[in-house]
């Protein structure tokens, strides 16, 4: 048990973040699991080496950024952009480069609407260096969530502020493109063979430009959920289903699949470009870090201190969820 003075910690900070943003739940961790596991296949074999026995932790680890969302307040904005708040594309208004982003807006806006484009690129510095310094442990844990903040950059509706429908009459459509399409249909239907890695040169202008095709689709699948339900009674577009022993409301198969449709492959292609950005992102760290020879890592394993480091975070991430009467994902 945690004293409750801590406990009162984690709910307050929680709250404040629940206004803020309530609710966007980043790619379901079903989804954020997956893609970090398949972007482990895209790599050289001199990476391949040490990422393919630690696929199981890359995997497992990809959603520890969504549970470190309870302890620490400032985390959530670090997994979208409220872009729609700076303009139109292409956002002329909003300088990329962070300093002159805070210089004309300032931090508190900035982090108000969300930074994740500037925060991928803190990963990539932080991954860098531990490569250079061969840290095994460090190597892991940034690979991991590098992964966790270019998969929610991928997200359309991470990229604006009516980012779970809230405006529109549509809330639960987050969950509904994130998590409950690629649940529903990934196994079957999504394929994720996907090539090699490459080294990205500019990695800013790469993630904005990400950024960009995720704002520019907002739009449509805010727009043909809307269609869709039209065409289906309430009856239809919804069903019980049984979940963890509790029957819960969620989006109908047929509903699912026919918005799913109607997208033309849109969350398929997300999960593939952030596949293949995340393997191309831990490759361009490993070689701007120069290349280093990671065989002599291979038997290395992780410290008490970070087994513990991992179990305090289940246990706020459990506790948060309590605190709020959520189900754990
Ligand atoms: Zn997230």
């Amino acid at each position: 048990m945690l004293p409750l003075k801590k406990a009162i910690q984690f709910f307050s900070a929680f709250t404040i973040f629940l206004v803020l943003h309530y609710s966007a739940y980043c790619w379901g961790f079903y989804a954020h699991q997956k893609i970090n596991y398949f972007a482990v296949f895209l790599l050289p074999p001199e990476m391949l080496v040490l990422y393919k026995p630690n696929i199981s932790f890359l995997s497992e680890h990809a959603i520890d950024p969504d549970k470190r969302r309870y302890a620490v307040p400032d985390e959530g904005a670090r997994h979208y952009i409220d872009i729609d708040q700076y303009g139109k594309h292409p956002y002329d208004n909003l300088p990329q480069k962070w300093n002159d982003a805070v210089d004309k807006f300032g931090v508190d806006t900035l982090k108000l609407h969300g930074i994740v484009p500037w925060h991928i690129q803190t990963m990539l510095y932080r991954l860098t260096d531990a490569f250079k310094v061969k840290n095994f442990s460090l190597i892991m844990r940034y690979s991991a969530e590098i992964g966790h903040y270019i998969a929610d950059a991928h997200v359309p509706l991470h990229a604006s502020s009516n980012h779970n429908g809230q405006f529109t009459n549509q809330k639960g459509i987050h969950g509904f493109w994130e998590s409950r399409v690629p649940e529903l249909l990934a196994e079957k239907e999504f394929n994720f063979f996907i090539g090699k890695a490459n080294y990205i040169k500019i990695p800013s202008d790469f993630i904005w430009m990400r950024v960009f095709e995720s704002a520019k689709a907002a739009d449509t699948v805010l727009l043909y959920e809307r269609d869709l339900t039209l065409q289906f009674a309430d009856d239809k577009k919804y069903a019980f289903e049984k979940r963890n022993g509790k029957t819960i409301r969620q989006y109908s198969a047929a509903f699912t699949i026919a918005y799913n449709k109607k997208l033309n492959g849109m969350v398929e292609r997300r999960m593939r470009d952030s596949i293949y950005a995340i393997a191309s992102f831990w490759y361009t760290a490993w070689v701007n870090a120069g290349q280093p020879d990671l065989k002599g890592l291979i038997n290395q394993k992780f410290s008490n201190t970070d087994n513990q480091e991992f179990k305090t975070l289940n246990e706020q991430w459990s506790l948060g969820n309590k605190m709020i009467g959520r189900e754990e994902q």
